[in-house]
């Protein structure tokens, strides 16, 4: 059992403005959460704190129900995996996988350790690397050793700080579905901070996203991405992101900088007539007209085609309305020549649940 409650936690540092304010949240046991949001939002200070390499100025940390905001980091019996590995360079990599059961308060008999080695080698395919120096590792397997360093404690939960930044693209993608498959089959509860979020969405059950030390929404990858609570979390999570348009509701139509739309019934319900709204709009819900049949609620416009962008598997064009940021559409290839000078093209835009509508709601 391995439940994590943070209650009301605050982090102030010596300048007293809080880089944590006053966040919950109730990890289950073995479940996944990640922690993302900008730089300096306060996700490695989260971290930090439930592992005990911070003092909580505030709020109570529960693990399986006993308060642990005084117990030493050692006695909280959880494993910490760093951006920057933290091998001992001296050490091989089995000696480093084996460095937690052989400190002194731990009381692991050393048949046994070679056998949790073992097999935490085999989980991680570093077998062949067990006599090694960290020196003499790629980015990814000294990443795997420091991994492997966490599996073999029988932690009751792991706790990842960016350990992917350091990787290459590709690499970063492997690891990723290795650490989705290690916390599968291991089902420890895994807090995971990034802030990255193609990981964010592919890795956790759920995700916590944080603003300036404050929480902004806990949910699974899937409501987040359809049901963001503001324009923050809608216009962070989604890649390429959700463009924002102004918007005026006139009845049961919308007006978009571009052309009217029927209404959402989130708009058309909400007493909004009249109003001016912030509507988003993910560069997917566009398409172009000649290529795709029309479907309900949708509207087609004429646009000016700035510039298109071709990613072999996608096609982005860029719409130059009158809006904070160039307007990004995602379109099935098209069978013509859609680039170059200003070409006007026929789009469609659709608006659905799936598009966020915030009244005055400016991130
Ligand atoms: P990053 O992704 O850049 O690591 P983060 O979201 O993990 O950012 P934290 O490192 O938790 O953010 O920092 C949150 C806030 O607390 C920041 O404003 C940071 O400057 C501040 N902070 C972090 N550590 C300290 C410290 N030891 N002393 C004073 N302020 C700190």
């Amino acid at each position: 059992m391995a439940r994590i409650e943070l209650k009301n936690i605050v982090k102030k540092y010596g300048d007293g403005f809080p880089a944590v304010n006053d966040v919950s949240l109730d990890i289950a046991d073995g479940e996944f959460v990640i922690l993302v949001g900008p730089s300096g939002c306060g996700k490695s200070t989260l971290l930090r704190m439930i592992v005990g390499l911070e003092d909580i100025t505030e709020g109570d940390l529960l693990i399986d129900g006993k308060r642990v905001n005084d117990l030493a980091p050692r006695d909280r019996d959880l494993a910490m995996v760093f951006q920057n590995y933290a091998l001992y360079p001296h050490l091989t990599v089995g000696e480093n996988i084996a460095f937690p059961l052989r400190l002194g308060h731990s009381k692991v008999d050393e048949k046994e350790i070679k056998a949790r080695v073992q097999r935490a080698a085999d989980m991680l395919e570093l077998n062949e690397h067990l006599s090694r120096k960290p020196a003499n590792l790629s980015g990814g397997q000294r990443q795997r050793v420091a991994m492997g360093r966490a599996i073999v404690r029988d932690a009751k939960a792991f706790l990842f700080d960016e350990p992917l930044s350091n990787l290459d693209a590709k690499l970063r993608g492997q690891m990723r579905t290795e650490i989705a498959r290690m916390q599968r089959s291991l089902a420890t509860t895994t807090v995971y901070v990034t802030h990255d979020q193609t990981e964010a969405m592919t890795l956790g059950d759920r995700v916590a996203v944080l603003r300036k030390g404050s929480l902004q929404q806990v949910a699974s990858p899937r409501e987040l991405y359809e049901q963001p609570v503001n324009l923050f979390v809608a216009g962070f999570i989604g890649s390429p992101p959700m463009n924002f348009l102004p918007a005026r509701v006139a009845g049961d139509r919308l007006q978009l900088p571009f052309c009217e739309v029927p209404a959402p019934p989130v708009v058309r319900d909400g007493g909004h007539d009249g109003k001016l709204l912030i509507v988003g709009i993910r560069p997917e819900h566009f398409d172009d007209a000649e290529v795709t049949d029309q479907p309900e609620g949708a509207a087609t416009f004429e646009a000016d085609v700035d510039v298109t962008e071709w990613l072999g598997n996608e096609l982005y064009a860029y719409l130059p309305f009158e809006a904070e940021e160039e307007t990004k559409a995602q379109l099935a290839e098209l069978d013509r020549e859609l680039d170059g000078e200003s070409m006007r093209s026929q789009l469609v835009v659709t608006l659905d649940a799936m598009s966020g509508v915030r009244d005055g709601d400016r991130a």
